[in-house]
């Protein structure tokens, strides 16, 4: 990926590209968004139609969830077949209920069993004025049971003179407002899942890297349970947490509207 470019000035996040091919977005929300809500393309900001013009400027409204792997890309796997790509998007649903219940507009990565690339996923939540992104995985280590929650690790912005940040940078003015997304849904997971840590860590992130917005990794351990029906179990919870998490973060989420505001 080259030097596209992340207006640092504005957080409408309106990217030159690179925008998912039609093939590629996520398919209007069933029943409730694609009622409710106009569909619009990838990259093309909302505020101009009246719905947007409702919803948007309240700040955070819209939770990007990103089931990750995919397609040819299983992730982890267990040795009773459990598969991390496929749990993954079970739980997205309980998490994507759990959300709508709470008011939010949810946008995800992908649907089914197919593998977006790490900066398609990224241009999703990009797209977005107003979004958190959570991207879910189910680890292969950990203490079976338990959930981390992690932010990526300090970036330099790496602003050009044009005031300008790199794609791969595109986080770097997001992490304080990711930290402080991640430490609520950490501690309220910490509260449902005994031996979770009290506080989000650090880590480098791939898919957290290119993301233009408050930004999360939630893993659950893990694939090496016996039966699957350990991890579904914990699914209503993660839920839950991730639901209160955007809840309790939303009034310290304000987006600016002037420009040469930071977020
Ligand atoms: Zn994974």
């Amino acid at each position: 990926m080259g030097l596209l470019s992340v207006a640092l000035f504005s957080a409408v996040m309106v990217f030159p590209s690179p925008a998912p091919s039609p093939a590629q977005q996520p398919a209007p929300t069933p029943p409730l968004a694609s009622s409710s809500l106009p569909s619009r393309p990838e990259g093309v900001s909302g505020s101009a139609s009246p719905v947007g013009a409702q919803t948007q400027q309240a700040g955070l409204n819209v939770v990007v969830l990103d089931p990750a792997h995919g397609g040819t890309d299983p992730g982890a796997r267990g040795t009773g077949g459990i598969r991390e790509s496929e749990i993954v998007l079970d739980f997205v649903i309980q998490v994507r209920r759990a959300l709508e219940l709470q008011g939010f507009q949810v946008v995800q990565t992908r649907q089914g069993n197919e593998n977006p690339s790490f900066d398609d996923r990224s241009a999703t939540a990009n797209a977005q004025r107003g979004a958190v992104f959570v991207t879910l995985h189910i680890s292969s280590t950990g203490l079976p049971g338990t959930v981390r929650v992690y932010v990526n690790s300090d970036l330099p912005p790496l602003a050009d003179s044009n005031g300008l940040i790199p794609w791969d940078r595109a986080q770097a003015p997001f992490l304080g407002l990711s930290r402080t997304f991640g430490d609520l849904v950490q501690g309220f997971l910490a509260q449902r899942f005994k031996g979770s840590p009290e506080t989000v860590q650090a880590a480098s992130v791939r898919q957290l890297r290119t993301t233009a917005a408050p930004a999360i990794a939630v893993e659950v351990s893990s694939v090496t349970v016996e039966d699957r029906a350990d991890l579904d179990r914990m699914a209503p919870g993660v839920a839950d947490a991730i639901a209160r998490g955007a809840t309790t973060f939303k009034p310290s989420y304000v987006i600016p509207s002037s420009p040469g505001a930071l977020p």
